[in-house]
């Protein structure tokens, strides 16, 4: 039974990053005119009205979106994603936050193609609606492990598969690392995008190490913490593992992070940009 709905959270200081990441990765892969797939594993509904309830009664779209919508920082990985979540609010008021796939979606050329598995039944539901007239969109009520097995690799051996477990169960924890390895064996030449929380810093540090360990490839790390650690004091950090970024993107997410921290942490707040493994790791 999933009880996690990404509405109530939608537009957070964790979605501000996660969907920076993801729009310049795309935008990377729309550098050449060949198709690409974005792959994205927990879809979510794929559009979030502000003014719905659950948004409205949690409110961490304040601490997010909110911060940066309407404003440029000069730092193009930033600005194309704040213009982005603008043009998608046309009346110049943020009425509605993007999920990962209306980003992919609008994003997408003609050529390429976005497939989406998602587990919730009202999500799943939603996300279909979306997207019922739009061909390059797949969008099926399947497992995110199980949706890899079945479309990886997509017809077109350039893409981003984004991964984006709500981490409720600690099953979330331990399945993503054998779930990208399987992945990369059908699918190597893809980028990876893993978000994972900042909730208990030993447990978030055991997760990353295990990619480290695993001999992983080419793994950079993103992390903006909005307020010092604190094991129990809820979500305090919000990070990117990222597999085979394009070249760019450390260079981007450093120059990035400093805006982040004045827009979204607080004092004690911290942010980190690293490459932890390299081409050949041991
Ligand atoms: N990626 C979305 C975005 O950025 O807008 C948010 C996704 S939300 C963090 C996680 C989603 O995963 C939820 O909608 C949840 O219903 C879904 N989910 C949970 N377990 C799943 C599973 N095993 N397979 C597919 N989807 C799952």
């Amino acid at each position: 039974m999933l009880s996690y709905r990404h509405s109530y959270h939608a537009g957070n200081f964790a979605d501000v990053l996660k969907h920076i990441v993801q729009v310049a990765i795309i935008e990377y892969l729309k550098k050449k005119d060949k198709p690409f797939t974005v792959h994205d594993t927990h879809a979510g509904a794929g559009s979030y009205a502000i003014a719905s309830e659950h948004m409205q009664k949690t409110g961490e779209y304040q601490d997010g979106i909110a911060k940066l919508f309407g404003k440029r920082t000069g730092v193009g990985v930033i600005d194309q994603y704040v213009s982005l979540v603008e043009k998608l609010n046309p009346v110049g008021r943020l009425m509605d936050y993007p999920g990962s796939p209306q980003i992919s979606a609008s994003l997408l050329r003609e050529q390429d193609v976005l497939q989406c598995t998602e587990l919730h039944s009202t999500d799943f539901t939603l996300l279909k609606r979306e997207f019922a007239d739009d061909k390059r969109v797949q969008v099926l009520k399947d497992d995110a492990w199980h949706g890899l097995k079945a479309l990886l690799p997509p017809r077109h051996r350039r893409g981003l598969v984004l991964i984006d477990p709500s981490y409720e169960m600690e099953a979330d924890y331990n399945g993503v690392l054998p779930a990208v390895q399987m992945a990369m064996e059908r699918f190597a030449t893809a980028t990876y995008a893993i978000w994972y929380p900042v909730l208990d810093r030993n447990r978030t540090e055991s997760f990353i190490r295990r990619f480290v360990k695993a001999g992983i490839p080419n793994l950079l790390r993103v992390e903006c913490c909005v307020r010092p650690d604190a094991s129990g004091r809820g979500m305090t950090g919000t990070g990117m593992l990222i597999i085979n970024p394009p070249y760019t993107l450390a260079q981007h997410m450093a120059q990035a992070m400093p805006l982040l921290k004045e827009a979204l942490c607080d004092a004690n707040g911290h942010t980190t940009v690293k490459m932890l493994t390299g081409e050949n790791p041991q």
